[in-house]
Order: C-alpha cells, then sequence, then structure tokens
C-alpha cells in the first residue's frame, strides 16, 4: 500500500484573547488565570494509504475538524509535519495540499451563493492548470455526472438545490482537484437519513472507481462502522485508539471507546438501550492531568491522574493509551 498522507506528531494550539475583565477578576484573585493558548490538537500521528478510509470519532470539541482542518492545508499546525505522497506539506495551500481536499458539514454555507455551479467547479482547476478555460464546460458536466447529477445544472445558483444536491456539488468540487485524499468533516450530519445513505453509497462509489482515501470524521459511529477500514478515537485533542474496524467494534480497548460504543443506541438491542457516558467532556483549557479521561472513567487509578498513558500496541493492528493494559493487564481483558 502506498502512505499518501501522513501526519507526524502534530499539534495546535491557538491563542486565547485576553480580556480587561478577566485580567481585573484575576487580579482581584476571583478567578484563576486563564492560560494564553489552548491545545486543541495534541501530538498526533496518523498515516492514510491509497485507496483507505479512515474513521476519526469523537464528541464535540475533541479536535477532530482542527485535525482535519491540518489535514487539508486549511490550518498550519504549531507543531509536527504534515507529508502529502511524501512531501512536507508547506507551504499551505500549495500544490501539495491540492492532493487532500475537504467536504464541509454544511452545504448552505461551504458553497460561495454568489457564483454559479459552473463557476465554483472550475475555478481552482483552472488557476492550478488542471483544465484551461475554453475547456470549462466539458470539465464541468463530467464533474456534474460523476456526482450523479443532471450535466444541465452548471448554469444554477446553489439557492437552487436541496441539501443533498449542494453536499454533490461540494464532492464534486473537491474531485475538480483531482485529490488522492478528501477529508469529510461530518459531510453527511446535516443531512436526511435517506440522503445520507445516497451520499455515503456515493462516497463508495467513487471510492472504488479513482482509488480515493478518505479521512472520515464523524460522530456518528455506525456511518464510521459502514465506511471506515481503520477509526481513531480521539478524546481532547489526543488519539486515545486506533484500530482496524472489524477489531475495534468487536474488541475496543480504551474505556472511552467503550464508553462510546455502549453510548450509541442500538435497534437490535431488546429492549432498546442506551447508556450515556458519565459527566461531560473538560474544558480544553483546564485539561485533566495524568489520562484526560481519567474523571469519567470507571477503572480509574491513582496512576491515572499522574502520568499521561502513551499509545502501546495492544493487539495487531490495535494501539491504545490506558494504564490498564501495562498495570493490570487482566483486568483489561476481563472489563
Ligand atoms: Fe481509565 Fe486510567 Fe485507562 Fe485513563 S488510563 S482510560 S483513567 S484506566
Amino acid at each position: 500500500m502506498t502512505t499518501i498522507f501522513e501526519a507526524v506528531n502534530v499539534s495546535k494550539r491557538f491563542g486565547i484573547a485576553q480580556t480587561w475583565s478577566g485580567k481585573l477578576a484575576h487580579k482581584l484573585k476571583l478567578s484563576r488565570k486563564i492560560p494564553k493558548q489552548v491545545s486543541a490538537v495534541s501530538d498526533i500521528s496518523l498515516q492514510v494509504d491509497a485507496g483507505e478510509v479512515v474513521g476519526l470519532v469523537g464528541e464535540s470539541g475533541c479536535g477532530k475538524s482542527t485535525f482535519g482542518r491540518i489535514a487539508a492545508g486549511i490550518l498550519e499546525p504549531s507543531g509536527g509535519n504534515v507529508m502529502v505522497h511524501q512531501v512536507p506539506g508547506k507551504p499551505y495551500f500549495s500544490d501539495v495540499h491540492r492532493n487532500v481536499q475537504m467536504v464541509f458539514q454544511n452545504p448552505y454555507g461551504s458553497l460561495n451563493p454568489r457564483l454559479r455551479v459552473d463557476q465554483l467547479l472550475s475555478e481552482a482547476a483552472i488557476y492550478h492548470g488542471l483544465v484551461s478555460a475554453k475547456d470549462k464546460d466539458p470539465f464541468v458536466k463530467g464533474l456534474l455526472q460523476q456526482v450523479g447529477l443532471d450535466a444541465s445544472y452548471g448554469e444554477r445558483y446553489p439557492h437552487q438545490f436541496s441539501g443533498g444536491q449542494r453536499q454533490r456539488i461540494a464532492i464534486a468540487r473537491a474531485l475538480a482537484l483531482k485529490p488522492s485524499l478528501v477529508v469529510c468533516d461530518e459531510a453527511v450530519s446535516a443531512l436526511d437519513v435517506s440522503i445520507q445513505a445516497q451520499v455515503l453509497n456515493l462516497f463508495q462509489k467513487l471510492r472504488r472507481e479513482q482509488n480515493l482515501a478518505y479521512l472520515f470524521i464523524s460522530h456518528n459511529l455506525a456511518v464510521v462502522e459502514y465506511l471506515a477500514d481503520r477509526v481513531a478515537i480521539m478524546y481532547l485533542g489526543r488519539i486515545v485508539e486506533l484500530a482496524k474496524t472489524e477489531v475495534l467494534f468487536s474488541r475496543p480497548n480504551h474505556p472511552y471507546t467503550r464508553a462510546l460504543i455502549a453510548d450509541a443506541p442500538r435497534m437490535d438491542a431488546k429492549p432498546l438501550t442506551y447508556k450515556p457516558i458519565a459527566g461531560e467532556m473538560p474544558s480544553p483549557l483546564n485539561v485533566p492531568s495524568g489520562c484526560a479521561f481519567h474523571p469519567r472513567c470507571p477503572h480509574v487509578m491513582p496512576i491515572c491522574r499522574e502520568v499521561r498513558p502513551a499509545l502501546i500496541e495492544v493487539a495487531a493492528s490495535q494501539v491504545s493509551a490506558c494504564h490498564l493494559n501495562t498495570t493490570v493487564p487482566k483486568m483489561a481483558k476481563a472489563s
């Protein structure tokens, strides 16, 4: 397998504006000091092979969208490296990053309402020299047909389409740059369930026909289980487990992964069960010491509050970051 995308120890920190009222409250000892930076992504290493689908799963605010934007070259990492086809992905917005395109969650917000569909689909391809202005029309018609839309839709504006059709146009816009990897950030979450299935089938068809790889970011475990070859679970900016999809769903190792899978409502369970994860995800401004999951973990041990567990191999094609694997391996297997 050819590796087409690789992130090595990627981190992203954002600066926090200090308001005068916050500074005053801290001076008067009415509140704790607000840090100057917040860490959204910490030390993530991940690779995607040609034609592979890697799912990236976690609760809202865990940093998965930030990582997706770094992968697509929209954000620059604060630390670590991104390689696309073994070439460093710098400078950003460069030709290297043309190989990684992104489909966003909201098809109503991601298409410029002032541009016609043929402009939306051809602008970047003309800029990158993939098509000449005079060959634009057949190029646009080909893209529309690839995503299951009528070839005559090029003269319309985004507001003339339904949500599902707009998402197909967003997918066509990504395909226009002939990427090898498409980052899909909650790409079906805003669609009706029946339309979701159509768009997921379109992703599968494009993968088969063009050997496209996807980094599929979602909080929907059922969708990820259906599409992905491997799944990475993120918690507070870090990957806590990474495994082949069938391994992760049949033998989840990390307590957070187990909680996420138990948390997902299952239609096949009788009676219908729903077990929410205890507590809330802490603020990235105040990341717990040691294992960040320890305030919510039913297996927490003293070491968990002190030492952050490293990602280690726990089985073939499965890595996990939990002290249960090194401290009490029998307990990890039993629970
Ligand atoms: Fe739970 Fe400790 Fe494992 Fe963290 S390291 S998931 S707190 S058992």
